[in-house]
């Protein structure tokens, strides 16, 4: 088979790693990908060695006063250096077969637009881009021809199990509920960082394992199923599956339901994103065996404790500008809380606070079909969001 090309943007993060180890893993029968452009934020000492060690053609350091730290990191090597803002927006248009968008935050919108842009084939973990831009991305997809995969597992999930889309009634999403499943409400003002990095199931970056920790992350994934596989909120459930073994269910009109199970490990997602839609890639994920599993768990989304989920539903029955500034309010909370500037309860209090203050708007933007439009109304989510700041 002839080699793939890939390009990782975000390939120091929890997603980029594991990409690079379905990478190495695929690679060790005969080469299946070569690696175009890695790219990360701050990391050089990571990027460079990665880039070293999987004989990148391009690395690329989105902050540019790290610079000519990655000159020095990659000197005597035969690998194309840029930086900036527009250095991964180039980089991020140069063809491949796989674009990796794999950078946290609305941060990657702009380089996953650019790769969509270009034509190539995007396999999308970033999914705060898809909810502040769905219309402009898919617009541009269907221009370009370039196919949005989902790399979430849930979305990939559904993905492998959607067989046609014409039949389905409804979609399940799996949440493992994070580490406050069993957290009595009232203890939820205490809640400290760590505490909520701590994910009893899937180990992923600072910002998804807080997302996780208020189930903001789920709600964000209500609104990337729905833009993803064009479905309404009401055709969208959440159950609590503390297991994470199944991660995501397709129901049909004739009352079939079909999953996909395997061990919590985003090597599966990834791989299918890779290979998809030639014969599935051969991953060293542990094998899942149901006996000795025993049982799996199942429960309703308890909204007082997590308010995320409806607030989700409601952007989403809202339409317009709504994901977009519910995504900016959650960064603009998330950030908050890291720094110790407000409590962990606080954060889906200032998501609806936000959203309530913009819906009162008279100028609300109806849609944005623009990087600039966007690019402004991120800026005015931000600044409502911040107000709220205690
Ligand atoms: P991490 O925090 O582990 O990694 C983030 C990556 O993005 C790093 O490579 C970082 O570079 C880079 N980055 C951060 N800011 C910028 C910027 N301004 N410009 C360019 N690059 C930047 O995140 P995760 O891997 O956990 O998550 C990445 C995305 O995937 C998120 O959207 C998340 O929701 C999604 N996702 C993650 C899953 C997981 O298991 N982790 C599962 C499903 C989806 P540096 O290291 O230099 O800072
Ligand atoms: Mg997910």
């Amino acid at each position: 088979m002839t080699p793939q090309t890939i390009s990782i943007f975000g390939s120091t993060g929890s997603v980029g790693v594991s990409t690079l180890n379905v990478v190495k893993s695929a690679n060790a029968r005969e080469t299946r990908f070569n690696i175009d452009v890695l790219a990360a934020h701050n990391n050089v000492e990571a990027l460079a060695n990665q880039a070293i060690a999987f004989q990148a053609n391009m690395a690329v350091i989105a902050n540019a006063d790290k610079y000519a730290d990655l000159c020095v990191a990659l000197s005597g090597h035969d690998i194309e250096i840029a930086a900036g803002a527009a250095g991964l927006c180039e980089a991020a248009a140069r063809p491949c077969h796989r674009s990796i968008a794999a950078i946290v935050g609305i941060a990657g919108l702009p380089s996953t637009l650019a790769a969509v842009q270009a034509g190539n084939d995007v396999a999308l973990a970033n999914k705060e881009s898809l909810i502040c831009a769905a219309d402009l991305l898919k617009a541009e997809a269907l221009k370009s021809g370039a196919h949005i995969l989902p790399m979430d597992s849930e979305h990939s999930a559904i993905f492998q199990v959607l067989q046609d889309r014409g039949d389905v009634e409804k979609l399940t999403l799996t949440a493992s509920g994070g580490p406050f499943l069993d957290t009595p409400l009232d203890q939820f003002a205490t809640i400290s960082v760590s505490e909520a990095m701590a994910h009893p199931r899937w180990s992923m970056g600072q910002k998804i394992s807080i997302d996780s920790a208020t189930m903001m992350n789920k709600a964000l994934e209500i609104m990337e199923a729905a833009f993803l596989f064009d479905k309404k909120a009401d055709e969208i459930d959440v159950v609590i599956h503390p297991q994470s073994i199944i991660h995501s269910l397709v129901h049909y009109q004739d009352g079939s339901v079909l999953a996909q199970l395997g061990e919590p490990d985003m090597q599966s997602p990834i791989a299918y994103a890779l290979s998809w839609p030639d014969k599935r890639l051969h991953t060293d994920v542990k094998r899942l065996d149901l006996s000795v599993l025993g049982q799996l768990d199942f429960y309703p989304v308890d909204p007082i404790k997590f308010p995320a989920i409806d607030l989700a539903k409601q952007a989403l029955q809202a339409g317009g500008a709504m994901p977009l500034i519910l995504n900016c309010a959650n960064e603009v909370a998330v950030s908050a809380f890291i720094a110790g500037q407000c409590r962990f309860m606080d954060i889906s209090l200032i998501v609806e606070k936000t959203l309530a203050a913009y819906a009162g708007l008279e100028t609300r933007a109806v849609s944005p079909n623009s990087l600039e439009d966007v690019l402004k109304l991120i800026e005015t989510g931000r600044q409502i969001a911040k107000k709220f700041l205690i």
